[in-house]
């Protein structure tokens, strides 16, 4: 199953669109909002679910994990901590948190400011 974007809390930053392998997220120069240009062919690799940094995205499990209200959703909860919730077909839910290993990528307001900036230009080219 594709991302679903809340277009509540995106803030066109483009990283779902920076990190997806298949090149399936798009951000809409209109409403500068992210969705899923090609569902189909969504590989379900959480890539852009953990890129975004406020949290947008959620995850339906495809039916080969768990049909309908299965759901995978990440949070960046500290520097070094992840949570994942999952959510079963039985609507049960479960949080996870792991260390992180790598280097976190976590942008700050000044950071979400600066790209709002630049795409508010990019939008009025
Ligand atoms: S889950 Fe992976 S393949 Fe699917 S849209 Fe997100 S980044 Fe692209
Ligand atoms: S990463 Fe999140 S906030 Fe940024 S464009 Fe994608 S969905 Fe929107």
């Amino acid at each position: 199953m594709p991302p679903i974007v809340n277009e509540d809390k995106c803030i066109g930053c483009g990283n779902c669109m920076d990190v997806c392998p298949g090149d399936l997220m798009v951000v809409d120069p209109q409403t500068l909002k992210a969705y899923c240009r090609e569902p189909r062919d969504c590989w379900d690799c959480m890539s852009c679910n953990k890129a975004c940094p406020v949290g947008a995205i959620k995850q339906k499990l495809p039916y080969q994990l768990g049909y309908y209200p299965a759901e995978l959703t990440f949070k960046q909860v500290s520097k070094d901590t992840v949570l994942w919730t999952i959510i079963d077909i039985m609507g049960n839910k479960r949080e996870v948190a792991f260390t992180v290993r790598g280097k976190p990528r976590k942008l700050s307001r000044e950071e979400i400011e600066e790209i709002k900036k630049r795409l508010e230009m990019k939008k009025a080219r």
